[in-house]
């Protein structure tokens, strides 16, 4: 078997380990692959295990693999940091876009959407750590947001990311996950399923707080040699 076929057996494995220890069922918990840095190659390998959605953040390396894999039905989620003059790419090629954290931003991704296609699912990101660096929502103006992004057309509001502060306490893991897990039971009325968190070295934590999306990269392709944005 070779690397990356393992590395996706090891994070089915721990998904289906924390799944089973939180009565979860895992069908409810979607694997996407974070392919950032990786080539076009690594993808379609992890493809031919059964792997079909997977994340990348930077958008000029992402058409191009999108370009080299237009023989694959890939389900593509667009997980980075998002800007404005790039609106109009992105809601046209990819299936989901996690980061969404401003009205313009979502305006202009309904925007672009072409009619023919199905909405472009989204999840409103939310700086769930305070921490000045990240990108996200305040916790606060969430569900404010969310109302606003929920009416937009051609736009489906899936839910909730988080990137959480890097920590290897768990019960500071949870902390932090417990708060998008708080804001998608206070959106109720929204008819809201997603909960986008959990990465490499944080997944089980995530899992059970509710974890309905977790987003893996290096437990998977190895480790990157670029820093990730985020
Ligand atoms: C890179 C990245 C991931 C994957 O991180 P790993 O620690 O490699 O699993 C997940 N989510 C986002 C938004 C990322 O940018």
């Amino acid at each position: 078997m070779g690397a990356i076929a393992a590395g996706l057996q090891v994070c089915r494995e721990r998904i289906a380990r924390a799944c089973a220890e939180t009565g979860r069922d895992p069908a409810a918990v979607t694997l996407l692959a974070v392919s950032k840095t990786f080539p076009a190659e690594a993808v379609r390998e992890a493809w031919q295990t059964g792997q079909h959605a997977f994340g990348e953040s930077y958008l000029q390396e992402a058409l191009a693999k999108q370009d080299a894999l237009a023989d694959l039905a890939i389900e593509w989620h667009f997980i980075g940091p998002l800007q404005s003059n790039k609106t109009r790419p992105i809601g046209e090629r990819f299936a989901w876009v996690h980061g969404v954290d401003r009205l313009k931003i979502a305006q202009r991704l309904a925007e672009a959407r072409p009619a023919g296609m199905p909405a472009l699912n989204v999840c409103i990101q939310v700086n769930v750590s305070g921490e000045a660096s990240k990108h996200g929502v305040a916790p606060g103006e969430a569900l404010a947001l969310a109302r606003e992004v929920a009416g937009l057309p051609g736009l489906k509001l899936r839910g909730f990311m988080a990137i959480p502060r890097e920590t290897d306490d768990t019960a500071e893991q949870r902390t932090q996950f417990d708060r998008l897990r708080a804001l998608l039971e206070q959106a109720a009325g929204l008819g809201l399923d997603t909960l986008s968190m959990g990465m490499s070295g944080d997944l089980e934590a995530a899992i059970m707080e509710g974890a309905t999306i977790v987003r893996v990269g290096s437990a998977i392709f190895g480790r990157r040699s670029r820093v990730a944005a985020g």
